[in-house]
């Protein structure tokens, strides 16, 4: 007998009691759909002489389509030591900036609309006047991106013309943020002067002629150039540029807009210096140290701003309602710094005190051992958090966690496997051949230990 025949038809199955069930969840389409490709997927198998098993089509087509349906973009526990992970989508919003977005996301709001003169309005309105607060600048505007931000800067102020910045700036920040790249793509010249570890003030004196359009220094992100070094204070810069008549800029990457020192985090340039100093316009990022949504502030001078909103670009680089109304949201937490470190995860984890995460790792220590039993030793450890997203990439941050040596049985790699093949993937990171959770960013214990029982080393390692 052909093993094909032994294939129930679709109209059999969808007459079943578990199909309409399905179909009741996914639509009759798809359903047709999945249990087309399934029957097809087993004829084939058939044709190649493996057995072509009638039974289960409809279990398994259940199982299509709960992996189908669910989304692609999950929520994970980031226990990888970094706070704000580039790869795990950075800062997590505030409890009030979430509830904000979400008003934003199912109302209409009043945008691009003053409500005083029932007349248009601008959307840099809902954060402008926040923005200068907190900076001391006269005007803000908001993009997506950081990178956007350094781009329309560039773009409006420097268009066809030479922007001076020093060697040891020229930094890349990772994905594709090259600082000469962005700006030959904006459209302007890269005068380079100094050398990597030294840059002087005359080197800047004399690299301006009649097509110097600004000065900009680069925060040099993701390193550190150490021993024999000079740069320029950002005054005496702001001084010089102020002389020669142009502006001078300052593409401050994560900034902060408050004083981390006073938490015992490692010094962050602020905003606010960097205005005082008389930055004539700064940019930063919105998701990295302010903890808040994905996008890109530039706060300066009115004249320079005012430009910038003029210029097309801004039109295509602008930022929606509903990441306007998580940042006012995570810009107001920002008044108080204590206030700021209550209600920012981001500052509250990277504040997190030591002794609060090792005590929470001797609590986990005995559920996770248990679950592991016999395939790897586990223990409670010491570590370094780092606080990622380019910010002082020299300076670690002590912390705790669990650490899994190797019995044989298992490879860390294959224990780092498993946790991220969990229903809410852990992620941790092999330090020395040791698979290690940092526990720095787990707040809530209760999910990760619910599903240590799902933890499914057995079986071979996929490659
Ligand atoms: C992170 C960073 C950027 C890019 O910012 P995004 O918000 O990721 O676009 C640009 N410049 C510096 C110095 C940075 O640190």
């Amino acid at each position: 007998m052909d093993p094909r025949s032994a294939l129930p038809s679709i109209d059999k199955l969808l007459r079943q009691a578990e199909a309409r069930e399905l179909i009741a969840h996914h639509g009759r389409d798809t359903v047709v759909g999945v249990l087309r490709r399934l029957l097809q997927d087993r004829r084939m198998a058939a044709g190649r002489g493996e057995a072509a098993a009638g039974e289960g089509v409809l279990a398994e087509c259940a199982e299509r389509l709960a992996a189908q349906a669910r989304p692609s973009l999950r929520p994970v526990l980031n226990l990888t030591g970094t706070v704000n992970h580039t790869n795990l989508g950075r800062a997590l919003l505030s409890r009030r900036a979430a509830e904000a977005a979400f008003q934003a996301m199912v109302s209409a709001t009043n945008l691009e609309y003053d409500l005083e003169g029932g007349t248009r309005g601008d959307r840099d309105s809902h954060v402008e006047a926040l923005i200068c607060r907190l900076t001391g600048a006269e005007a803000a505007t908001v993009v997506n991106n950081n990178a956007a931000a350094v781009m329309l800067m560039l773009n409006t102020l420097a268009l066809g013309r030479e922007v001076v910045v020093s060697r040891g700036e020229l930094v890349e920040i990772g994905g594709a943020f090259r600082v000469p790249d962005v700006m030959a793509r904006a459209g302007c010249r890269l005068h380079e002067v100094g050398t990597t570890n030294r840059t002087h003030l005359r080197d800047y004196a004399h690299a301006v002629n009649e097509d110097t359009a600004a000065f900009m220094k680069v925060h040099a992100s993701n390193y550190a150039i150490e021993g024999f070094t000079a740069e320029v204070p950002q005054a005496d810069l702001a001084a010089l540029a102020r002389r020669h008549g142009i502006p001078f800029l300052i593409d401050l990457g994560s900034g902060s807009l408050i004083d981390l020192d006073a938490f015992g985090l490692p010094p962050e340039p602020t905003a606010r210096q960097a205005i005082r100093d008389g930055a004539d316009a700064v940019t930063f990022s919105g998701d990295k140290l302010l903890g808040g949504p994905q996008c890109g502030i530039i706060a300066g001078a009115r004249a320079l701003v005012d430009r910038m909103r003029a210029n097309p670009l801004k039109r295509a680089l602008r930022v929606d309602k509903i990441i306007l109304a998580a940042l006012a949201e995570t810009l107001q937490s920002h008044g108080d710094p204590e206030r700021a470190r209550a209600e920012i995860p981001t500052l509250r984890l990277l504040t997190r005190p030591q002794d609060e995460i090792r005590a929470l790792a001797e609590r986990l220590c005995p559920p996770v051992r248990a679950a592991l039993s016999g395939l790897a030793e586990v223990r409670v450890v010491d570590c370094l958090s780092q606080i990622g997203s380019g910010a002082q990439p020299v300076d670690l941050l002590p912390s705790a966690g669990l650490g899994f040596a190797e019995t044989g049985a298992v490879s860390a790699a294959r224990i780092a496997q498993a946790f991220r093949a969990l229903p809410l993937p852990v992620i941790g990171r092999v330090h020395k051949g040791q698979f290690l959770l940092d526990l720095r960013c787990l707040e809530d214990e209760a999910p990760f230990l619910a599903q240590l029982g799902r933890l499914a080393l057995a079986g071979p390692a996929r490659p």
